[in-house]
Parts: structure tokens; sequence; C-alpha cells
């Protein structure tokens, strides 16, 4: 806002007073006989004039300094900021936390912006979730082949979003594995494996190739074929319900929707948010396991510990494998920083599937950053990206790494190779190929740690391979 009285005193005000000493000093001028006099003379009159001048100036500032403090604007300040939060209840078969930063006068703009935010969450909802009879995606599923199923911008910004996401996580996230989450969550109802040929029915039954995106709806080429956009849409709603803040002015909050988040703005009093990542291993107590500063952005956590089936006393994760048909095991907590929460959802899903070796296939350059956690509580390693300790406002309380690749230990074996860090820990590393019907009764057979003389002996493999690595570096420079 510009301010009156400080225009007025910089600039009238002393310029007036210059100009009418500078014609009297000149008025006044008078040459002695040597000239010098009068130069010397004139020279003092003017360092006088000079020095009144400039202390004028700088009084006329400290006083328009003084006035603009107490007749301007008040400063921004998170004194007068209030911080407003309300729960929205069952939304997207969970709780959403929405908080927002407002200026004490703006307190009765929440009510409405809660309200903005609760409809952008719950359109998406009814769009998009299969267990809506009547939502988009249930008409998609039930659709016969080859009936063209018209979808809104909405629900295709998801599927192809979630089509990207396929291709980058080479089929680790996977949302036509719909049938196989009916199937393992039907297991999990009645306590009992599914067969190997009731995972290999339900993985053939719904692939990516017997769907196709148009632009204003999709088409099916087997009636079987359907989507699960548990995965990515509850981030998808995350974004649209932090754009509809803003759109009601709104300028900081967070809209946190079960595991996953996206903060704006700033908080009072700060720059950054925290924002806690619960203990995989402690998660029914709801502990904290690191918190990190986030700026603008998305944070998602997923993990095996707050949905899973329990069969034979097993613990098997929502989150499915599509390469196996499997429950997902290569991590219990993937978490992952993106500039939007649908990434960011999408690849947490992912990494869980991934393990640490998703973290190399994160798109560089993107503004993400990922921690994937490994082990069992005893032996628990953090697997970060370069940057995301820089995130940390309090680290874990386990080994944080950088990912190296790992080493292949065991042969490819149905196009999963077995693969193990540098501590041992031992990952399933998928082919390209897209495994099907693998036997439902390989319990566990790529994870665990290896023992002692086993890890000694995959040192000393890592020291071949790199002296093989080297070697071909030379051979290539010659
Ligand atoms: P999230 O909690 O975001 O990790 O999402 C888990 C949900 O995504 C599951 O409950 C399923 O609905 C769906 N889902 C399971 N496995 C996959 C997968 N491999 N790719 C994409 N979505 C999946
Ligand atoms: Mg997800």
């Amino acid at each position: 806002m510009p301010c009156p009285l400080l225009g007025a005193l910089d600039c009238r005000a002393p310029r007036r007073g210059l100009s009418r000493r500078a014609s009297a000093l000149g008025d006044n001028a008078r040459p002695d006989k040597t000239g010098r006099g009068t130069r010397r003379s004139a020279a003092t009159k003017t360092d006088t004039g000079t020095f009144l001048r400039s202390l004028l100036i700088v009084a006329s500032l400290l006083a328009a300094a003084a006035l603009w403090r107490i007749l301007g604007p008040a400063p921004p300040t998170s004194e007068g900021t209030v911080t407003v939060a309300r729960t929205l209840k069952a939304v997207m078969g969970t709780d959403c936390e929405v908080k927002i930063v407002l200026r004490a006068d703006q307190e009765p703009r929440a009510d409405s912006a809660f309200a903005a935010a609760e409809r952008a969450l719950r359109d998406v909802e009814a769009l998009m979730s299969r267990h809506i009879e009547r939502s988009e995606l249930s008409r998609l599923n039930g659709a016969p082949a080859g009936e063209k199923v018209p979808l809104s911008a909405r629900t295709l910004e998801v599927l192809k979003a979630s089509r990207d996401l396929h291709r980058e996580t080479r089929g680790a996230f996977d949302v036509t594995v719909w049938p196989l989450v009916r199937l393992w969550e039907g297991a999990g109802k009645v306590c009992r494996l599914p067969s190997a040929a009731e995972v290999a029915a339900a993985r053939g039954s719904s692939q990516w190739d017997q769907i196709r995106l148009l632009q204003d709806g999709a088409v099916k080429t087997t009636t079987t074929a359907g989507a699960d956009l548990g995965g990515i849409a509850k981030g998808f709603g995350v974004d649209l319900a932090v754009e509809a803040l803003k759109k009601e002015g709104i300028s900081g909050g967070i809209v946190n929707l079960g595991g996953g988040l996206r903060c704006f703005g700033r908080p009072p009093g700060g720059d950054k948010w925290e924002v806690d990542v619960l203990d995989p291993f402690r998660a029914d107590k709801k502990e904290t396991f690191a918190a990190l500063w986030i700026g603008e952005g998305a944070v998602c956590t997923s993990g095996n510990y707050h949905r899973y089936s329990l069969i034979n006393g097993v613990r098997y994760s929502h989150i499915i494998d599509p390469s196996t048909g499997w429950p997902a095991k290569a991590s219990p907590s993937a978490t992952v920083v993106a500039p939007t929460c649908m990434i960011a959802d999408g690849w947490a899903t992912a990494l869980c599937v991934l393990g640490p070796e998703g973290l190399a296939l994160l798109p560089k350059d993107a503004g993400m950053e990922a921690m994937v956690v490994v082990g069992d509580p005893g032996s628990a390693v953090a697997y970060v990206t370069e940057g995301f300790p820089r995130l940390f406002k309090d680290p874990p309380g386990i080994p944080v790494k950088p990912w190296r690749s790992a080493v292949p230990v065991g042969l490819i074996h149905r196009g999963v190779e077995r693969v193990a860090d540098d501590a041992g820990h031992l990952f399933a590393r998928h082919s390209h190929d897209v495994l099907r019907g693998r036997s439902a009764d390989e319990e566990d057979p790529f994870h665990g740690t290896l023992g002692d003389s086993r890890l000694k002996r995959l040192h000393a493999l890592r020291v071949v391979l790199l002296v093989i690595d080297l070697r071909e570096v030379v051979q290539h420079r010659e």
C-alpha cells in the first residue's frame, strides 16, 4: 500500500528545503579580490548546506519510518494468525484431517473452506471408489467387453496417471490387480490361502492390455478386466482438496488423508511443516518413527501395517505384487515426498512392491525423494534417496543408508532374481516379464537375512564384480 506520508516527507519537503537554500547561497555569494576567499567561503557554505541537506533527509526518513510503523499496516507475523483444524469423517474409507492457517479476522471463512475441501474429496470418492456401486469406476469394472464406458476428465486423469506409473515402476504399480485384491480380501475373511490356480486366474483376468483409454471414456477387451484406484485416488483427492482451499483464499494448511498428506503455504511461526512418519513396527500404538520438514509438497507412506489380512497367523499386506499375484513383502513401509499427493501415493504403493530396488527407478529432477524400510524390527534399515536425509527433522532410530544396487545371490527363477544388499537383506528383483501364476505355496522364498558366512561370501562377490566392472571400464577406454 503506498504511504502518502512517506512520499511527502521523502520527496517533497527536503527538495523544497534544498532548492530554497541553494538559491539563497547563490544570491549571497560574492567574489573576493583574490578569488580564493570567495571560493573558500562558497565551498564552506556549500559543505554546510550539503551537511544540513543530508541531515534533513536522514531526519525525514527516520520520521517517515516511525510514522510508517505507527500508521501503516501490521507486518505479517504469526501472532495474528490462527490454525483451525477439522476432521472429516469417513472419507474414502478413512478420516481426513484438514488444518488451515487464517488471519484472526478471517476465521468466519473457515467453515466454507472446510466444506469446499470436503466436497472435493467426496466428489473423487463418488467417481473412483470400487466400493460405491454407481461410481464411474464400478461402471467400468462391471461393463461387458467392447462397451464404451463414458468417464469424466478426472477419472481419466487418474487412470492415465496410473498407466504411466505402471510403465515407470516396471509393472509394480498396477491398478488392474483389482481381481487379485478381491481374491486376497476374500482369503483373509475365510482365513484360507488362495490356490495357485486361483491366483493365476485372477492375474490373467485383468491386465492393462485389456483396457483401452479413450478421450472421454474407456473400453475393455475382456469383461473380467477392471481397475482398483485405492492406491492413487486418495492422493488425487488430497490434491483437489488443497486446490479447493486455495480457491477459498486460504494461504496455508495441510490435508491429511490416511497416510498421505499435502502441505501448502507456511505454518504459523515457521517456514516448513513438520510431518511425522509412523513407525511400521509399532504402528498400532501410533508411534512416530521419524519427523520430516516439508515445505510445499506431499508426503505419502504405504505399508503392510495398517491394512492387511491375517491368515494362519501370518500377516498379508493389502498391496499386491503384480508379478507374483501374492501380497507384497519387500518393505514394511515406504515413504515418498513429491510435488503432488497423487504421485507420492502411487509411488509409495509401488515401492512396497519393489523394495529399495525401486529407488533407482524414481524419476530424476522431479522433486521426489523416498525412504524404504526393510528387515525386521531388530535388523531394520532405512534406504533413502540422496536428498532424503536433508528432510529429516528427527531421523529414524535405525541405520539410514543410501541405496546401492544389490548384488544377485540367486539364479533367476521364473522371472524373479534373488538379490542382497550390503547388509545381507534379501530381496526379489523382478525381470521385465510379468510372472503369471507362480505357485501359491511358495511361501516367502525371497526374503530374509543372510547368515554371517554367506554375507562374507557376498562381500567377496561384490569385490569380484567391482573388479569386473573396472576391467570393463578400462577395456572400454582402450
Ligand atoms: P496404498 O494404501 O496407497 O498403498 O494403496 C493400497 C491399495 O492399492 C490396496 O488396498 C489396493 O486397493 C490397491 N493396490 C494393491 N496393490 C496394488 C498395486 N500393486 N498397484 C496399484 N494398486 C494396488
Ligand atoms: Mg498409494
